[in-house]
């Protein structure tokens, strides 16, 4: 129907989350439109983020250096960890200004019918943080989703990090945030809430 060019634009936009086939034309129309420095610009951006940006070797949050900012911070507080699911939940957290500790960030959500095992998060490197003796880790905040697949994730780490560094507290964020959704759409000031009011697990 369209040039291959255009095929090609249409179906690569199509390919991202939440933009259907009419969506995706409409993008590739209005790429088709704006001037070559406009569209350009976005190309160059996607593709300095995939050569920049890594992840840390320490947290696996997002990074263009070996470790994130707030792993080479000295400030923070190391001996707190706060889990988190994906690299988006850090920036929300970082906003309430309530935490001054590290993150970790495990990837995604344990889901058994997706295919989503332990072993295919960030948690065995958890487990080693946990354990290390420098620093030594004093508390786990579990801030992973407040959705079914977040709290059986939180609830499998609470029992890992209990039986492999009974010394370390686990905490989960209070309640509060709304059932079910995702912790990058909630607001500073419940997040802040849940932080400060977090329980032991
Ligand atoms: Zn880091």
């Amino acid at each position: 129907m369209y040039a291959p060019p255009v095929q090609r634009l249409i179906l690569e936009l199509g390919k991202l989350p939440g933009i259907g086939q009419r969506t995706a034309q409409r993008l590739a129309f209005h790429l088709l439109r704006v001037d070559a420095e406009e569209a350009n610009g976005l190309a160059d951006a996607i593709r300095e983020v995939k050569e920049r940006i890594g992840l840390c070797e320490i947290c696996f949050n997002l990074a263009d250096e070996p470790r994130c900012r707030i792993c080479q911070d000295a400030r923070r507080d190391a001996e707190l960890i706060c889990v988190v699911e994906e690299p988006g939940d850090v920036i929300p957290i970082e906003r309430t200004h309530e935490y001054r500790g590290h993150y970790h960030v495990l990837g995604g959500a344990l889901s058994p019918i997706d295919g989503v095992d332990p072993e295919d998060l960030k948690i065995a490197e958890l487990l080693a943080r946990v354990e290390a003796s420098d620093p030594a880790v004093r508390e786990v905040v579990l801030a992973t989703n407040p959705t079914t697949t977040g709290e059986a994730t939180a609830l499998h780490i609470a029992a890992a990090v209990r039986e492999r560094a009974p010394r370390v507290a686990v905490t989960r964020l209070a309640s509060g945030l709304p059932v079910g959704a995702d912790l990058e759409y909630a607001d500073e000031v419940t997040l802040g809430k849940a932080l400060a009011g977090r329980r032991a697990l």
